[in-house]
């Protein structure tokens, strides 16, 4: 297991030796001490990422994208051990993780695709004067900042299309999850990304590695995901420099039941879209709208169905969600809970803190939340579902826009125009139509409103790390 900082290819200990503890979430064992990385060394991971950087860029479009294209292949074939350091660090259970590592790794695929269509455009000036040619070169240096709730797919999104498009990257992994993104690193060694193409540098000061990096003068990207609170800070910090920014930020998605739904199919869809990787998505739906006429069978099934989720230890056979990341997100989803009981909410399944070692939070299904409450207004990132009985279509809808996120939504019924016709009104980046699920590298992933800046994945995605350059000439 690699635990030192990854900086021009070499693996080193921190300029001032210290370390960040890791720990199992599920167990709250230190299970190793990862290299605590300092301003310096983010100055000097930009050093080695600005001198890579240049001849990379002259490579041909092809070699880029096999080397990416390898990339692929060699995280495919470590799927196993990936999986397991992420269920050991993050604590989601194994078939998620592995879930977690096939989407991490399609990004490169995906974008070795990409690599080799990335496109210009040729044309004359109106005046006839001159001919437009415009193409897209790399950027430069990007320094990336990435959550702990996907430890290797935050990565791999913004990391694959940043290579292909010729730059170099400095990524900062969260504190809690730097072992995945370090194994990541070495593998992609392993498959021919040249060194010093991809830095890593865990940190427990993130504010000032991002103080000292902002300044470097060879970063000129920042792309972010994470909170939007935390979002809002590092952007008016790039200000100071002009960075080009892609936010990837919070959610608070609506998951809108209308008396035409198929019940079933929506309790499956609510499943997926709540519980997948331990209900800590950015995706999750936060807000259940259920209309008045279905709101009795889809209440029953879906406490049933939170009701036959296993929690426990991602590593053990059969568990279904694992433990949240720290204390302190243990301590905030019940603070939300005990808000929407005093408020007047039913509890019909859960309601508090699970009674077992480790981080754990019992699946929990609230029923007649008051629209406007704590809970609909805050991203619960836990096993927590809020049900709101509607009846007026628009005032549902006003509601459902009542937030400042934009992220995703998602909207069940049989009648398909009605559908196609909630989603356009629903303010969000990406919505699911009786789906629970809507990442896809091929899809435009991203956010409205305070949800973010820019997209990823989809053909979109290599443009964000691409200059525009025009040249005017004539002939
Ligand atoms: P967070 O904002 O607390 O941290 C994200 C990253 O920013 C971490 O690496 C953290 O160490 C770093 N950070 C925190 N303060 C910083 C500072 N002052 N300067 C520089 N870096 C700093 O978020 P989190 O708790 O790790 O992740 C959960 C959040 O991420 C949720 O809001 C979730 O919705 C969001 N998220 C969004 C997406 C998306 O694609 N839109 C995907 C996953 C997670």
């Amino acid at each position: 297991m690699r635990t030192e900082l990854l900086i021009g290819g070499e693996w080193r200990q921190g300029a001032d030796d210290g370390r960040i503890e890791v720990t199992d979430p599920a167990t709250t064992d230190t299970i190793a001490e990862v290299a605590d990385g300092t301003p310096a060394d983010a100055l000097a991971a930009c050093d080695a990422a600005e001198s890579a950087q240049v001849a990379w860029a002259r490579t041909a479009p092809r070699e880029r994208s096999e080397i990416l294209r390898r990339s692929w292949e060699v995280l495919v074939e470590h799927t196993d051990e990936l999986a397991e350091l992420i269920v050991r660090e993050h604590g989601k259970p194994m078939a998620d993780a592995k879930g977690e590592i096939t989407y991490a790794a399609e990004f490169f695929r995906w974008n070795a695709e990409e690599t080799v269509r990335i496109r210009g455009d040729i044309g004359t000036a109106p005046s006839g004067a001159n001919k437009i040619i415009v193409h897209h070169p790399p950027i430069g240096v990007v320094a990336m900042i990435t959550p702990w709730n996907f430890p290797a797919a935050m990565i791999t999104r913004k990391l694959a299309p940043a290579l292909g498009a010729g730059n170099a990257v400095v990524i900062k992994p969260p504190k809690e999850t730097p072992l995945t993104a370090l194994r990541i690193a070495e593998l992609l060694g392993e498959a021919g990304v040249p060194d010093g193409l991809v830095n890593v540098v865990p940190t427990s000061t993130s504010g000032d590695w991002f103080d000292a990096v902002v300044d470097h003068r060879a970063v000129r990207m920042l792309s972010f995901t994470g909170s939007t609170e935390v979002g809002r800070v590092l952007l008016r910090r790039a200000a100071d420099r002009v960075l080009k920014t892609v936010m990837e930020l919070g959610g608070n998605a609506p998951f809108i039941v209308f008396d035409d739904a198929d019940v079933d199919a929506a309790v499956e869809g609510a499943m997926v879209a709540k519980m997948r990787h331990s209900a800590e998505t950015c995706t999750a739906a936060n807000r259940f709208f259920v209309e008045a006429g279905a709101v009795d069978e889809f209440a029953e099934k879906f406490a049933a169905a939170m009701g036959d989720v296993r929690v426990g230890s991602g590593l053990d056979e059969g568990v279904t969600c694992g433990p949240m990341i720290n204390a302190k997100a243990v301590s905030d989803i019940d603070g939300l809970v005990q808000g929407a009981v005093g408020e007047g909410a039913s509890v019909l399944l859960g309601g508090s803190p699970s009674d077992r070692t480790g981080f754990f939070y019992d699946p929990t299904v609230l029923r007649d939340v008051a629209p406007g409450s704590e809970i609909t207004r805050n991203e619960i990132f836990g096993p927590v579902a809020p049900i709101i009985t509607f009846t007026d279509h628009d005032d549902m809808i006003r509601q459902a826009n009542d937030t400042e996120m934009g992220l995703t939504g998602y909207v069940y019924t049989r009648d398909l125009a009605k559908g196609l016709r909630v989603s356009e009104q629903i303010q969000a980046g990406m919505i699911g139509l009786n789906r629970g699920a809507v990442s896809d590298p091929a899809a435009p992933f991203g956010g409205m409103k305070q949800s973010g800046l820019g997209r990823e994945g989809s053909t979109e995605g290599i443009y964000e790390f691409c200059e525009t350059q025009y040249i005017a000439t004539s002939w």
